[in-house]
């Protein structure tokens, strides 16, 4: 069952890649400016038009481990070959502030996440078909065909995994994956 909308300050949207996470999430801010989304950390290469600081604090493999070993993470996994963190103090001083907090995390994150904050709300985002992944995924033209490739095959054991989720929201029309986003985070429009 969902948690109720009044103790949802922690939400978290989880999606295989080219779901369309980003581009919702970018909307969610626009129109929320309250809602304040972690900023993660990674070791991937920037995409053209990424910002350190803004879209990822951009890693090294070195420096990402050091936070690792540190218990800098509130939760971090490896997906395609890259690792990807979030940090912990800017999501726990937000919490503690009463402010709502969204996480944008991949699969085995989300699960790392429900143990330690099993009140939290969490969100999965399916697109309307496979194909309609591997569409978007292409199109959006940010990864290599290999890239493309591990994040596809990683797809179906995230589609798999919906049922875990509190909430399963489709990504077909866009501004209707929104509003449902809204009601189901208690936000209002
Ligand atoms: P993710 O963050 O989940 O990897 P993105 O937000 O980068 O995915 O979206 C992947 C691609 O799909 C982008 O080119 C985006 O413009 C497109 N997209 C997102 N939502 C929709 C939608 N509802 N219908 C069609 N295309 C979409
Ligand atoms: P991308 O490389 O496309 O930006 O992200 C790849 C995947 O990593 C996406 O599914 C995204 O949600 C996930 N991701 C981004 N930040 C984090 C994080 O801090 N932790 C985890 N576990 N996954 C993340």
């Amino acid at each position: 069952m969902a948690p109720s909308q009044a103790t949802a300050r922690l939400a978290l949207l989880t999606g295989p890649s080219g779901v369309g996470k980003g581009t919702l999430v970018a909307l969610l801010q626009e129109r929320h400016p309250h809602l304040w989304l972690s900023v993660s950390a990674t070791t991937r290469a920037p995409r053209a038009g990424e910002q350190d600081g803004v879209h990822y604090f951009f890693k090294t493999r070195q420096d990402f481990d050091a936070l690792v070993n540190s218990g800098g993470f509130l939760e971090w996994a490896e997906f395609a070959s890259n690792c990807y963190g979030t940090p912990r103090a800017p999501v726990e001083e937000r919490l503690s502030a009463g402010t709502p907090v969204l996480l944008e995390i991949e699969l085995e994150g989300a699960r790392q996440v429900r143990k330690t904050f099993p009140e939290a709300l969490q969100i999965f985002l399916a697109p309307p078909s496979f194909e309609e992944l591997e569409r978007r995924i292409r199109g959006r033209g940010t990864e290599s065909a290999e890239a493309i490739q591990r994040r596809l095959n990683r797809a179906r054991a995230e589609l798999d995994a919906q049922s875990e989720f509190d909430a399963v929201v489709v990504n077909d029309d866009l501004e209707a994956a929104l509003s449902e986003l809204e009601v189901l985070m208690g936000l209002s429009s």
